[in-house]
């Protein structure tokens, strides 16, 4: 098996969490987390690709 570090959500388009704020739809970590400071989701419309957060396996 390969092993990818790059978290499966990149380059989808964001989910929201139940607040209604963007999150990764793999992860689920917040836009901000994932993006970083500053971003929105209409500057960020996809997922950036990130890293997978390391002892998240589902
Ligand atoms: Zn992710």
């Amino acid at each position: 098996m390969t092993v990818d570090k790059t978290c499966v959500g990149s380059g989808k388009p964001w989910t929201v969490d139940i607040a209604g704020k963007p999150i990764c739809p793999r992860c689920r970590r917040s836009l901000s987390t994932v993006a970083g400071k500053g971003k929105t989701v209409t500057n960020t419309p996809k997922v950036p690709r990130h890293d997978r957060p390391g002892r998240y396996q589902r």
